[in-house]
């Protein structure tokens, strides 16, 4: 029996579980923790949440995700701010050391990247004292670049480092083996992070051919090299968890979840040990 007590289930992995079934999963599998996901914590409770997860003995590795930033109007874009204090509420009551910033992309019909950018800093300034008063950490995920216009306009792990040495305490990095493989630099991003600022790591892999924007591979069956960078993370002293987090549209969502949380801790196996 492997010791999975550092692997999380992110509850996206499994679409169609609601959070007690996830609960329920991780605890009959001696998985250590979970991911959880708004929309199963809100449909579930969070006061019914964080009961059953200390009663199944769950850590919770985080919770996805922020409100996005990417509105036009002010007053819309203020609107996104306040929704995340209520979000870093809800992730201190259920034991979220981190809740993790997916920042929105451009907003409609804007063309001003760079000017995004810096809206999403100024967000994350605001932000920041209330993270700092509910003690979840802003866990900044570099998305791939293909989202840049949609989902995230933060798509690199130095992006994610500049931020946390600009904001200070309160901040962290989310790295994640589909967003960031490709990046030349994300091994020496790791390196910046050090051990304390990585606040989680994702398990996935990079599908080829990629099929469409939600086509993630089960770890192992992509071309990344998981196993390297699991020796970059113990060189550098990473103690936290690892999430196994799986968007895919055509394939493991379509399977029971609990033939893919059976399968994806296999394949994890060899990637969590302490
Ligand atoms: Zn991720």
């Amino acid at each position: 029996m492997p010791d999975l007590s550092r692997l999380a289930l992110n509850q996206i992995t499994t679409y169609r579980w609601t959070m007690d079934q996830a609960i329920e999963g991780c605890a009959a599998r001696g998985v250590g923790g979970i991911g959880v996901w708004r929309q199963y914590l809100e449909a579930y409770g969070v006061g019914q949440t964080a009961r059953h997860l200390k009663e199944a003995g769950l850590f919770t590795a985080s919770l996805c995700t922020s409100a996005w930033f990417n509105h036009a109007g002010d007053a819309e874009f203020k609107a996104a701010i306040d929704e995340n204090r209520r979000i870093l509420d809800d992730a201190a009551a259920i034991g979220a050391p981190t809740l993790v910033m997916v920042v929105g992309g451009l907003p409609p019909g804007a063309k001003d990247l760079a000017g995004q950018r810096a809206r999403v800093r100024d967000a994350l300034h605001e932000l920041l004292d209330h993270a700092r008063a509910t003690g979840v950490r802003l866990g900044l995920e570099p998305l791939h670049p293909m989202y840049a216009g949609s989902r995230s306009c933060l798509n690199t792990m130095a992006m994610a480092n500049d931020l946390c040495d600009e904001l200070g305490e309160g901040t962290a990095v989310v790295a994640d083996v589909y967003h960031c493989w490709w990046d030349p630099e994300f091994e020496a991003g790791l390196r910046r992070a050090g051990p304390d600022r990585v606040a989680t790591f994702h398990l996935c892999d990079w599908r080829e051919p990629t099929r469409n924007l939600c086509d993630r591979a089960m770890v192992g069956d992509g071309v990344a090299d998981i196993g390297a960078l699991r020796r970059v993370l113990d060189d550098i002293g990473y103690k936290g968890p690892f999430e196994l987090e799986l968007f895919s549209e055509l394939d493991w969502w379509r399977r029971d979840p609990d033939d893919v949380l059976d399968i994806g801790i296999e394949r994890c196996a060899p990637y969590v040990m302490r």
